[in-house]
């Protein structure tokens, strides 16, 4: 966007923080700095039975950062991926390190990527690539199946979405270290499936980062 076309967006949508909403003044950042130091460092962790070896994440998915992804994905704030993209790329240096032949995302399905407009995940990667030097490559794509009924429990979710992802070229995965992005972690059953069937395919391994997660 051009330096008239911010202005002007500025004066018709007033300037809000990306994550606590609160109006900003002329000058300060978009990520306002009482968020900016509430943000904490990113983290990291395991999961047993996973397919991934590691995951690393920027943000913890409660209160503002929910309703500011919710903006992202629903709302129109589609910019929100250049102030996020940043937050992401961070968490992979800090607790990932930068040991990677390729990166790849988890894919929006067909149906949801006409109704949205853009494939959020994707324009993250994007966003986060840029910081880590490397240029996100599609590699899954999601299976037409059938709506599934609400998930209860981690196990359960783990057996639903068993098949939901194919590998669109596996030559393009053989011997690889492949980063994995998602937006948000929760149970880790979708980012641990997509991870199975790249190591199926020939990946070496796979490390996942996501801008949020839920952790207990
Ligand atoms: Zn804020």
């Amino acid at each position: 966007m051009s330096r008239v076309g911010a202005i002007l967006r500025d004066l018709i949508f007033p300037r809000r923080c990306v994550l606590c909403h609160r109006l900003l003044e002329r000058n300060e950042p978009r990520l306002c700095p009482r968020c900016a130091a509430s943000v904490g460092a990113p983290f990291s962790g395991a999961r047993r039975g996973a397919y991934y070896r590691r995951w690393a994440s920027a943000l913890r998915y409660e209160d503002v950062v929910r309703d500011s992804f919710r903006r992202y994905k629903f709302g129109g704030c589609r910019f929100y991926a250049q102030y996020y993209g940043p937050l992401l790329a961070n968490a992979v240096e800090q607790q990932l390190g930068l040991r990677y032949d390729l990166m790849t995302y988890i894919p929006i399905n067909a149906l949801r990527l006409r109704r949205r407009g853009f494939d959020q995940t994707r324009l993250l990667a994007q966003e986060a690539g840029e910081q880590l030097g490397m240029v996100p490559v599609s590699t899954l794509k999601k299976r037409r199946r059938k709506p599934q009924s609400r998930v209860v429990n981690a196990e359960e979710r783990q057996r639903n979405i068993r098949g939901a992802f194919l590998v669109t070229n596996p030559a393009s995965v053989q011997g690889k270290r492949i980063l994995l992005i998602d937006d948000v972690l929760t149970t880790g059953a979708t980012v641990s499936e997509a991870s199975r069937v790249l190591l199926a395919a020939g990946a070496k391994s796979v490390d996942v980062a996501t801008l949020a997660a839920a952790v207990s």
